[in-house]
């Protein structure tokens, strides 16, 4: 609703205001006040030209509504704020976003490696933390960057010991090169496409910090766990549901864009569907558990997942009961980058498979496995235990 707007448009449609003054052209201070969809421009510019001889005048100086150069110019404009509008809607749907936009440093504990403003790198972690990746990198295991740090007497900015997993987040966090994340995504700038960068001093460059994740399989990713700032003492309930945290909602937002918020379990309410996974984030995509859990287990073992599929020996044990949730979470890890999950039609109660839409790992996000991989799971056999 702009009754302004529409005001203005029927002036110029009759060619006069309602007290009758004769109207022979607009003024406009900022475009983007004027028009923020094409539909606006049409409506503006079909009135605007309805009668000959009418200026438009901006803060550059006057336009001539009827020349070709003129209409690209309000066009160009146009879009210019289509992407303000979307960059600006995006960021309002979450204040962490917005936050993590400007790159201002989460809340919290301050993450291992800087000092309390969360902005100066630590005089003591942060070398620590260099020297771990470039171990890392070299062939390292976690294990004994775990031990030497528990010999120099490290402890977790909440008091903990060091512990391979703990070493692990600290190392494969984006903020080590100074790259921004929200929930386990990183934040990327809609316009390039390039990450957002934190106000923080970085430790590392962004290649060796994509050289250190490289080392581990996805599952014991920072990026595939999604987790905060990595904190030594940081500690968090194994997921207790198959696809918790590989499920992107596919609800559509108002300004068109995908939601992509993580779905996470919570209670149902049938007996067919004791959890669901839900959207926390539009609150406009939910699906059963049991059916999402079928769903990613069908396509796990289906031809689709192609060289990504697990090994006979893998399907063998999973369809035996022999593995338990956390392996077989991980093996998740290794073959999704994720999966959306198209919302239920209401008043449709079907058991849809097809609602669950896979991104397979091998997209570019997904670093390669290194066979030396200190954490273990790789598509090679499994060990039989
Ligand atoms: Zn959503």
């Amino acid at each position: 609703m702009r009754p302004g707007f529409d005001q203005l448009v029927e002036d110029l449609e009759r060619g006069c205001t309602t007290d009758g003054q004769v109207v022979e052209g607009v003024v406009c201070v900022a475009d983007d006040r004027l028009y923020r969809r094409a539909e606006d421009l049409a409506r503006f510019f079909s009135a605007l030209t309805r009668q000959p001889g009418r200026v438009h005048i901006d803060p550059r100086g006057v336009r001539d509504p009827y020349s070709q150069e003129g209409l690209l110019q309000a066009v160009r404009s146009l879009e210019a704020a289509e992407t303000e509008t979307r960059v600006r809607s995006q960021r309002l749907t979450n204040w962490h976003w917005a936050r993590a936009a400007e790159g201002v440093p989460h809340s919290g504990p301050r993450p291992f490696g800087w000092k309390d403003d969360r902005i100066t790198v630590h005089p003591v972690e942060a070398p620590l933390v260099e020297k771990a990746i470039a171990d890392r990198t070299g062939g390292r295991t976690v294990s004994a960057i775990a031990l030497e740090w528990c010999a120099l007497g490290v402890t977790g900015t909440r008091g903990g010991g060091p512990n391979p997993q703990t070493v692990t987040q600290i190392m494969t966090a984006p903020r080590v090169c100074g790259y921004r994340a929200n929930r386990g995504e990183l934040l990327l700038v809609p316009e390039t496409g390039h990450p957002v960068l934190g106000q923080w001093q970085p430790i590392v460059t962004p290649d060796q910090w994509q050289a250190v994740c490289a080392t581990f399989s996805p599952g014991n990713l920072y990026m595939h766990r999604g987790s905060g700032t990595p904190r030594l003492t940081e500690t968090r309930a194994a997921p207790r549901h198959l696809a918790s945290g590989i499920l992107r909602c596919g609800a559509n937002r108002q300004d068109g864009t995908v939601c992509r918020g993580r779905l996470c379990a919570q209670k149902g309410r049938s007996r067919r569907s004791p959890y669901v996974y839900s959207c926390r984030e539009c609150r406009r995509c939910s699906i059963s558990g049991p059916l999402a859990d079928e769903a990613l287990e069908r396509l796990l073992f289906s031809e689709a997942a192609g060289q990504a599929q697990p090994s006979e020996a893998v399907r063998r044990r999973w369809h035996a009961g022999e593995m338990d949730l956390q392996e077989k979470r991980k093996i998740i890890a290794t073959v999704f980058t994720r999966c959306d999950v198209r919302p239920g039609v209401k008043g449709e109660p079907s058991w849809d498979f097809s609602r669950v839409e896979p991104v397979w790992c091998g997209g570019h996000l997904r670093p390669p496995v290194s066979p030396g991989s200190q954490a273990g799971w790789t598509h090679a056999e499994p060990t039989g235990q």
